[in-house]
Formats: structure tokens, sequence, C-alpha cells
């Protein structure tokens, strides 16, 4: 059987060692970088994985459970014949826990040759401080470098020595045994051998088919070869020449060359070229790398600047050496400018949206700055006109004097609906919840008009089926509503007429409803009546006001998710009805910040 044998680079010594002794089966070794050394990603595992899924009949990975993301990345491989052998890291898998744990309870940072020879440069770096080996050896109190020999595979006891001098720690080299990784090798083995032959058994093919060559020649992708001394490109899918206009012959003449004499012309030659070659070096000197992944610009055959994006990889032979580079070449120039058109577009949004906060920002300034302008001189005209009207006795100084405080008062409660409104149009205008009892807010209100209604002889009925009907809202803006909605029916409603003010309680809202018997409202006004500043024409010359009530009562009630409208009386006068959602039902025993304890005293005047 061909079998696939995925292996963690720390131990390929110690694997092409057994592979010679086991009969039978053929192998070709996957070597992967140990992750404890470097960060190398889930795809590399993943990459060589799919290489030998691909090639052989089965495949057993000689890798630690060390890498977070292996045991997910092996559940996608459920179909394929693929077993992990057991053990946590590399040490575990060569020695067995029981004699891993019995040299690092002398504290020792275990190494084989690898180790202090390929990826001296890292373990150095890491050695006795945060090394990335932590599982294996863990990173503080290390007291000792113990060096391993494999059978025939010695370790160069002057490397040892260096290192352990290095890092300011004795030494000592030990002679082990491969039986432990040799037999759990071998118990995979059996193990896919039996999977295979139930695979046969019930018709499954033992492996995925390779793709054949000639469909590298179809495909979008460009796939080139390199030999293994990486200095000559020995194949190139003839492809190149449909998707760049570049002859194969030009691109293998030119691809490799630090000269930029046409062919395959990239725009940073030396940078590239350069990359690349430490690319090669480097996986020549360790015997593997993480895939290169570039992106650089070049011009085409027909003298079009394309973007390119360039991966490559080491090929490796049946020993796990390396045979050749294979690598990779996308045209990715559509998915470059689609990139910077979406970049564009963003920032292009970024600097607007910056725009209008600052214009937004500025306005909210601008009106503060104007109510506050407004509001200095008035508030000693409305506490000195306060004084002057209880103070006074005789008419028409009384007479005088309340007017100027009933028009002092007015003009505030003006200033506060356009400052309302500014904070409604740029979506500042918040509301406060806390659970309240309509029937007693209602009473409140009720109780602060009398007087007014007292004056214009009429009214008032409130109607209500229970004697509490709790809710979470804003009570200033509940109460700010209601009191528009009365105070108009006050106003457009004829002396000695009635009011009704019902509260009650649907499955899913607190329904208000002001019911006037005055003069009503046309249906072709009521499309209108809640937008800011409108006021039916009639009532203009009449009655004093900016229009500003219903719009802002429309925004309160909106702001708690309920829904405000009007229809016209039976007889004549109006229903004003509005809605406050009930989500979260409230039991009287919630009731801690009740609407009592935070009523504050009532500054505007009803109109
Ligand atoms: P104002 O401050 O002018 O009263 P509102 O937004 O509260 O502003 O009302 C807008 C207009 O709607 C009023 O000018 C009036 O013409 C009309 N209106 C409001 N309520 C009633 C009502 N109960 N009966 C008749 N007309 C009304």
């Amino acid at each position: 059987m061909k079998i696939g044998l995925v292996t963690c680079a720390s131990m390929l010594d110690q694997v092409r060692q057994i592979v010679p002794l086991i009969p039978q089966d053929q192998f070709v070794i996957y070597p992967v970088l140990p992750c404890c050394l470097f960060a190398i990603s889930g795809d590399t595992i993943r990459n060589q994985v799919d290489k030998s899924v691909l090639a052989n009949e089965a495949t057993i990975i000689i890798y630690g459970s060390c890498h977070p993301e292996l045991n997910s990345l092996l559940d996608m491989y459920c179909d394929s014949n693929i077993r992990k052998i057991e053990g946590n890291n590399c040490w575990e898998m060569l020695l067995g826990p029981e004699r891993v744990e019995k040299y690092l309870s002398q504290n020792s940072w275990l190494g084989n040759n690898s180790f202090l020879t390929k990826w001296n440069r890292e373990v150095s770096k890491s050695f006795g401080s945060e090394t990335r080996n932590g599982q294996v050896a863990s990173s503080c109190g290390i007291e000792e470098l113990t060096a391993f020999r494999f059978e025939s595979n010695q370790p160069d006891e002057e490397i040892v020595k260096r290192e352990a001098q290095k890092a300011g720690l004795p030494y000592s080299i030990h002679n082990e045994s491969l039986d432990y990784l040799k037999n759990l090798i071998q118990s995979a083995i059996d193990k896919a051998h039996i999977e295979n032959e139930a695979r046969i058994a019930s018709g499954l093919s033992p492996k995925a088919e390779l793709i054949p060559l000639s469909l590298l020649e179809t495909m979008k992708e460009i796939i080139y070869i390199i030999d293994n001394s990486g200095k000559t490109v020995t194949f190139i899918s003839p492809i190149i020449e449909k998707l760049l206009s570049i002859t194969t012959k030009e691109f293998k003449m030119t691809f490799l060359s630090t000269q930029n004499k046409g062919g395959y012309l990239y725009k940073k030659r030396s940078q590239i070229i350069s990359k690349r070659s430490a690319f090669i070096t480097d996986c020549l000197e360790r015997g593997f790398e993480d895939p290169l992944k570039i992106e650089y610009q070049i011009i085409n055959g027909k003298g079009e600047c394309r973007w390119i994006r360039e991966t490559l990889n080491p090929q490796f032979k049946a020993d796990g050496s390396i045979g050749a580079f294979a690598g990779r070449i996308e045209d990715i120039t559509e998915w470059k400018t689609t990139e910077q058109q979406l970049t564009d577009l963003y920032q292009n949004e970024a600097s607007l949206r910056h725009e209008l906060e600052t214009q937004i920002q500025n306005r909210i300034e601008f009106t503060r700055a104007l109510v506050h302008e407004l509001k200095t001189p008035l508030t000693p005209i409305m506490a000195a006109s306060d004084t002057l009207s209880s103070g006074l006795k005789q008419e028409p100084w009384l007479n005088l004097a309340q007017n100027i405080n009933k028009g002092a008062f007015n003009l505030n409660k003006r200033i506060d609906e356009l400052l309302d409104l500014a904070r409604g149009e740029i979506g500042v205008l918040q509301i406060k919840k806390i659970p309240i009892d309509c029937i007693e807010l209602s009473a409140d209100i009720i109780q602060y008009i009398d007087a007014k209604l007292r004056k214009a002889n009429l009214r008032l009925v409130f109607e209500h089926d229970e004697n509490t009907i709790f809710i979470e809202a804003d009570p200033d803006r509940l109460r700010q509503v209601l009191l528009n909605l009365l105070s108009n029916a006050i106003k457009y409603t004829p002396g000695s007429g009635l009011i009704k003010i019902k509260c009650f309680r649907t499955s899913t809202d607190v329904v208000f409803q002001i019911i006037d018997s005055g003069i009503g409202i046309s249906s072709s006004d009521m499309a209108y009546l809640f937008e800011p500043y409108h006021r039916l024409e009639r009532d203009r010359e009449r009655f004093d006001g900016m229009g500003l009530g219903l719009a802002l009562s429309k925004r309160f009630v909106e702001l708690h998710g309920g829904r405000i409208w009007v229809e016209n009386a039976n007889e004549h006068g109006s229903i004003f009805t509005f809605t406050i959602p009930t989500l979260t039902p409230v039991k009287p025993e919630h009731l801690k910040l009740g609407y009592k304890n935070k009523r504050k005293s009532y500054e505007a005047a009803v109109n």
C-alpha cells in the first residue's frame, strides 16, 4: 500500500530511520515545520495533508496535538483513510509519555539533532526564556539541556556543549531506542490496512484521483516548477501565453534572471527575486519552510501592468528531501482594482461621515448657545414677574404683572420646544425609562390643569378600567405629551364643552385618548398636523403657538416605540390617541424608583 507520512520535521530523521524497517508498504514523507518553534498556520499542515491524501491510499499524521488547529483540521478528512498517531508533542511520540515525564521532572530542555543544528537560530532565541517549545520543556526553571541519541543517529556533542554553554546550563546526552515511535507508526499502518480493505470491500475508491497534468493547461492558474537547485524553471503551464501574453520560452529565460530584459518584466525585480531566492535557500538549508506568498506588479507581453500573486512551495521526494519547488501565479489585477475601489469608497464615506458629524456637532453647539442666550435674560423676568404677581393686589397692575409672567413662561416653553425639536432632528433626543403608574400620572396632570379648566368653563372626565396601570416610560416626556394634547383640547373647545381622558390597556399597549367636543379638524388637515410648524389657517390669528406641540408629541411617543393619531369625534370635536407598548409589564412590587419619587417641579406653563 502507498502511505503518506505527514511528519513533524523535528522527527524527520527518526522517521527516515524507521521507514526502511517496515516491509511491503511504500512511503512518501511530507515534512511540516514544528509548531513549537515556528508559527506555522493550519493551512501549512493542510497543504501537506492534501498532497498526501491525493497521492496515497492512506495517510498517517506524525504530528503532535500541540498545533491548536490540527484536530479540527483532521475532522475535515473524515472520508479519507487518515489517522494521527498518539502523542501530544514530538517527544511523547518519540519516547512515550512516561519517559518524557521522567526527563521533564529533572527540569530538562529536550533537544535532538534538528533542534540543535537546523533550527539553532530559533532555539537560541527561545532557549530558556519564552520558548514556544512550552508543551515539552516548561519555559521556567530549566536546569539542564538533554540531548538524545537515537541508535545510529548521533547528535554532535560539540553542538550540544556549545548550546548548553550559551544558556549557562549543564548538559547530558542519552541513548534512546526508536521502538516506541516505530510501534506507534506500525499500529497506525495496521489500522490503515484494515480500513483500506473495508473501503475496497464496500466499493469505495481507496484514494482520490490525482489531478491530471492536462488539467493544468486549462486552469486559469499558471503553475511553474523550479528544480531543487532553485536556478532553473523546468515547467511552466502553457496557459501563460494566453493569460499574460508571455511565451513559455521567454518565461523560462527571464523568470529567475536578475536582468530586467523583456519576458517576465517585474516592476521591482531585485526585491522579488531576492525574496524568492532567500526562501529557496532557507528551504534547502532546513529541509522545508512555510509557503512563500508574494504580491507584485509586472508588465505583460502586451505592455499592460498586471497585479500578480505568487505562491511557492517546496515539493518533497519519497524520503522527505526537497525534489523541486512548485509555484502558482495568479493574475489578481481585477481583484486588486476592486479592492482599490472599495478602499476609495470607504475613505470617501469616512470623510463624508466625518464632515456630517462635524456639522451635527456644530449645530448642537449652536442650539445650546442660542438657548443659553435666550434663557439668560428670561429667567429674571420670570422670577420678577412671579414675585410681582403674588405681591400686587391692585388692578390694573396685578393684571399687567400676570400678563408679563404668563408671556415669559410661554416664551420659556417655546424655547424648550425648539431645543427638543433640534435635538430630535439631529438624533440626540433621548428618553430615560422608569416604571410609572399611568393612572397616577394622568390624575396628577388633571389636578395641575384644574384651574385652567375652570377658567375656560370646561368639564373633564377621566375614564380608566383599572386603578393602576404600570409601564416603563419617561415620566417627563409622557407628561409633556399629555399636557400638549390636553392644552390643545382646552384651547380648541368652546366654553361649557366636555373633555374626556381615557386610559386603558390592550394585550400589547397602554392606550391614552384625549377626546374633546371642540371645533374639530378637517380630514385634509389631519395629514399634516404632526409636522413641525404646521398650524391650521383658521387658528393662526386666533390662538398663540408655533405648531410644534404635536410634532414633539409624535417624536416622544415614537421614542417609546408607540404611535399617535387623530380622528374626528362622532358629532364634533377630535380624538387624539397614542399608545405606549408594554413589552415588559411592570408589576407594582417592582416599582422601586416610581414616578412619585422622581417627580420634579413642573416649570413650563400650560398655554
Ligand atoms: P400649537 O402650538 O400651534 O397648538 P400644535 O402642534 O399643538 O401646535 O397643534 C398644531 C395645530 O393643530 C394647531 O395650531 C391647531 O390648528 C390644530 N389642533 C391641535 N389640536 C387640536 C384640537 N384638539 N382641536 C382642533 N385643532 C387642533
